[in-house]
């Protein structure tokens, strides 16, 4: 079957590249089709949704230059990088036209700001073409994270099973279900039917190639496992478990960030997690933890933000 989108057309057996333009904006997003030669299912892969999360799209880039035709059966539909021109201002975390986060405005609008259309376009061209979706992100610019994977809660159960069994193939120690239906780009393909993880690896604007390789390793495992890539699936290190109840917790004041923990540390109930100071060195808050838990990402830079991320964490489901 021909696997099209846009300007782009790959023939069973074709692997092709280019930039696909989003209606109504200046941005070309860059995307590479890979068409088995045989039937199957079409999966989505998209990096740089948000543009300094640099390990995922580094693995999107180079999935799409290893991944052969004669691989798979089915397609697979890359877009390396989604948030083109926020990458471009290397700036972080929104689309620098309108200053939107577009993991926070899904399903978009074809009539609304850049951020919008790109979202829309991404559901109409791409969303409907898709029977999988792997969303590859990192923790962002200023952020460091423990490796872990969300997958789809809020969607009909067969979906969110599909979806739970696609996160738990990732060699990772936790797994997040997530109760959100739309906003983010895979919440809302779940919304769709379409079984959807998020893998967060990497973090403060950095890649290697040891983190990209155990990236790509993650991705092409789910790819077995959807029996698009050829091979047997994999025995991770890690059997990623649940983590619940997952508190994202906002500074409350702009000042210096002290975290007392790194992420992936467990910590006790009523523990000091990080304070904030002024800049003379007084101190503004003191994060305390509401219960036993597992820090998954943290603010790591000495700036933070009133009403901007400060910490998440969650309870390790036993
Ligand atoms: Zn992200």
């Amino acid at each position: 079957m021909e696997l099209s989108i846009g300007n782009l057309v790959a023939k069973p057996g074709e692997k092709v590249t280019g930039t696909i333009a989003v209606p109504g904006t200046t941005v070309k997003l860059p995307v590479t089709l890979i068409n088995g030669k045989s039937d199957g299912k079409t999966v989505l892969i998209t990096a740089g949704i948000h543009n300094a999360e640099y390990s995922g799209i580094e693995t999107a880039i180079q999935l799409a230059g290893e991944i052969e035709p004669d691989e798979i059966s089915g397609g697979l539909i890359i877009i390396h990088l989604v948030n083109v021109s926020g990458f471009e201002d290397r700036t972080m975390s929104v689309v620098p036209e309108d200053g939107k986060n577009l993991n926070r405005i899904f399903p978009g609008d074809p009539d609304g700001t850049e951020g919008d259309k790109i979202c829309h376009f991404l559901v109409t061209a791409f969303f409907s073409r898709a029977d999988f979706y792997i969303d590859l992100h990192a923790g962002d610019g200023y952020e460091s994270l423990a490796p872990y994977v969300y997958y789809l809660g809020a969607a009909a159960l067969e979906v969110v099973t599909r979806a739970k069994a696609m996160a738990q193939k990732v060699n990772v120690p936790y797994m997040v279900r997530s109760d959100i239906a739309s906003g983010g780009a895979y919440n809302y393909a779940g919304s769709c039917g379409i079984p959807s993880i998020l893998i967060e690896r990497g973090g403060e604007a950095r890649w290697s190639e040891a983190e990209v390789s155990l990236y790509k390793a993650d991705v092409k495992n789910v790819l077995r496992h959807l029996a698009v890539l050829r091979g047997k699936v994999k025995a991770n290190e890690n059997k990623p478990v649940d983590v619940s109840d997952v508190v994202y917790e906002n500074a409350a004041v702009t000042g210096c960030w002290y975290p007392r923990k790194k992420s992936g540390e467990t910590f006790k109930k009523g523990e000091e997690l990080g304070v904030i100071k002024d800049y003379f060195g007084k101190l503004q808050q003191i994060c305390i933890a509401k219960y036993d838990g597992v820090i998954l990402y943290q603010v790591s830079s000495l700036a933070i933000l009133k009403d901007g991320p400060m910490i998440a964490y969650g309870k390790i489901v036993n």
